[in-house]
């Protein structure tokens, strides 16, 4: 049950032995036992290591800032392993660590200005730029909460600031302190960091300036540190010296030691990480280091994914819609968002650029993924019915999604163009019966998504009207005697027959008999009614239009 896209620790002691027990519910699902989705087949790891333990998948971020959709990518495939191992049966939960203790230590340069002086200072300690929060770390944190809950991820929320304070940190830094010498082997033997003599693994908040990012600490006596404020590459620091306690938040541990202590406060089970913390000597590897040898704690398993970029670098300052997590749950229905991120594995890379017909296709991908679900199609990948379930922004709907009718993205987007066309009537007609309620929310939000891609992303060739009357017949006029005589017949039978199928066997028939070929017939309709030689899905486009206009207009009457 190897997986290349999931990293699994091998530093497992007691492994449970491979003909074991009863099979899980999860894999009667799967048509080979072998094969499995990368997150079953993670969750089912988990399990047969830990089968009675209560799971905590965990992921972090500090709040320093506008948070980047590659932390988006990060929570959902969080989400995803948790919802794999609940369906595997595990008990398990879901948190969100802030780490808002950590100093500021960049800035944009819209906030440099009024800010710059509070660098090395917590983040929690800092006010809101943003009016209505308590401080600059919920500001932020709160922007990004509100972006992944729209896309069905709820985890628990914690501030690793209240904990610290609340003392949840304090055995953890008591042994850093006490076995620094263990702390600054670890990072030689496996980064090859060196550690002046007498460091100590904690960042001493200065009681004096209030920055956390500029002290320098040294001298544990069991109850205090000795420390001085002596600045850091980004800020200054204010010089004072003094003792303070280290403990309730007196201090933070230093950031990999600190994440190996987060395995331990929060007994987390899972937690994977962006792959820069992956390379050969890096953070992941001395923090789980930290976790086994430091702190006696089995590191959790583990998911290293890729980045995930927003059209490269030249989208964020343009068309109002850049690289931040919010900004790409107002471009992508919630779903579908989801979908781009659930189809790819891990270590794939998602650059996705909004341009051109990215967007429509994405949706029909979505539609098409359903498919297989609902058993109206072969899947081309035995993944696709696993993917397009934890799309799924409810886990009620995980359970059982919902089948419901939904039209293509870009016959909703072709249709809002087009003046004096109530979609929800045009939809109707389409569909061939009113739409349930579920389906009505559907298309409000399409019609959203197909504006915002309209607006600002589609190409010229997407964007169409239908043509005045005079120009129609003018391009009728224009045609060949061929295909004039078949439009005029099919405009006919169109008058009185809804059904699309039928229209579809007469469209054939109508250009047989008047020698053209059916793409003549087709280029021909758009032309008369658009003025393009291609467009929307022919006969869904046509049923959504007034019927007595259409026979009209292919018949070239004036
Ligand atoms: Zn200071």
């Amino acid at each position: 049950m190897t997986n290349q896209d999931v990293k699994v620790k091998k530093s497992t002691k007691t492994k449970t032995p491979p003909d074991e027990t009863k099979k899980l519910p999860i894999e009667k699902e799967q048509k080979n036992e072998n094969r499995m989705f990368w997150a079953d087949s993670l969750a089912k790891e988990m399990l047969e290591k830990y089968p009675d333990v209560n799971h905590v998948v965990s992921d972090a971020k500090t709040p320093s800032g506008k948070i980047h959709v590659g932390a988006l990518r990060g929570v959902i495939l969080h989400d995803v392993v948790y919802r794999a191992l609940l369906d595997a049966g595990a008990k398990a939960s879901f948190i969100y660590r802030f780490d808002d203790f950590d100093p500021m230590d960049s800035i944009s340069a819209d906030l440099s200005e009024k800010f710059s002086k509070y660098m090395g200072m917590p983040l929690c300690d800092i006010p809101s730029p943003i009016a209505g929060y308590d401080n600059y770390a919920q500001a932020y944190a709160n922007d990004f909460i509100e972006a992944f809950e729209k896309v069905g991820n709820h985890p628990k929320i914690v501030s690793t600031a209240k904990d610290y304070r609340d003392g949840k940190f304090n055995d953890l830094i008591r042994v850093s302190l006490e076995k620094s010498d263990l702390v600054t082997q670890i990072n030689s033997k496996i980064s090859g960091t060196k550690k002046d003599s007498g460091w100590l693994p904690i960042h001493v908040l200065c009681e004096s300036c209030g920055r956390i990012g500029t002290t320098f600490a040294h001298d544990f006596d069991g109850k205090t540190v000795a420390y001085t404020c002596s600045g850091a590459k980004y800020s200054k620091g204010c010089n004072f010296s003094g003792r303070r306690s280290p403990f309730d938040g007196g201090s933070k541990l230093t950031w990999k030691v600190q994440w190996a202590a987060q395995f331990k406060v929060y007994n987390v089970t899972m937690e994977g990480g962006g792959k820069d913390h992956y390379t050969v000597g890096g953070s992941r590897e001395v923090a789980d280091a930290t976790s086994v040898q430091l702190f006696n704690y089995t590191p959790p398993f583990d998911m290293a994914y890729e980045f995930f970029l927003v059209g490269g670098k030249k989208m964020s300052s343009s068309k109002g819609v850049g690289t931040s997590a919010q900004e790409i749950t107002n471009l992508l229905s919630p779903q579908i968002l989801r979908f781009l991120v659930v189809k790819y594995k891990p270590r794939t890379a998602i650059n996705f650029s909004p341009y051109a017909d990215t967007i429509p296709k994405l949706y029909d991908d979505y539609e098409s993924f359903a498919d297989s679900y609902f058993g109206r199609k072969q899947a081309r990948d035995p993944d696709e019915p696993r993917i397009f379930a934890l799309s799924q922004v409810s886990r009620n709907e995980l359970e059982k999604p919902i089948d419901r009718w939904k039209p293509s993205f870009s016959l909703v987007a072709y249709l809002i163009q087009i003046p004096h066309v109530n979609l929800l009537t045009a939809m109707e007609n389409a569909k061939g019966s009113p739409l349930t309620e579920l389906e009505k929310e559907d298309l409000k939000e399409t019609e959203r998504a197909a504006k915002v891609w309209l607006e600002s992303y589609a190409d010229p060739a997407d964007k169409i009207s239908i043509l005045q009357q005079t120009e129609g017949v003018k391009r009728f006029l224009d045609l060949s005697k061929g295909q004039q005589n078949a439009l005029a017949e099919f405009a006919d039978f169109f008058a009185n027959n809804f059904d699309q199928t039928k229209q579809a066997e007469k469209a054939r028939e109508v250009s047989i008999k008047n020698e053209i070929s059916v793409k003549d017939f087709f280029q021909a309709a758009y032309t008369v009614l658009v003025g393009k030689k291609e467009g929307p899905r022919l006969l869904p486009f046509l049923a959504t239009l007034n019927r007595q206009f259409i026979v009209q207009r292919l018949k070239g009457v004036q």
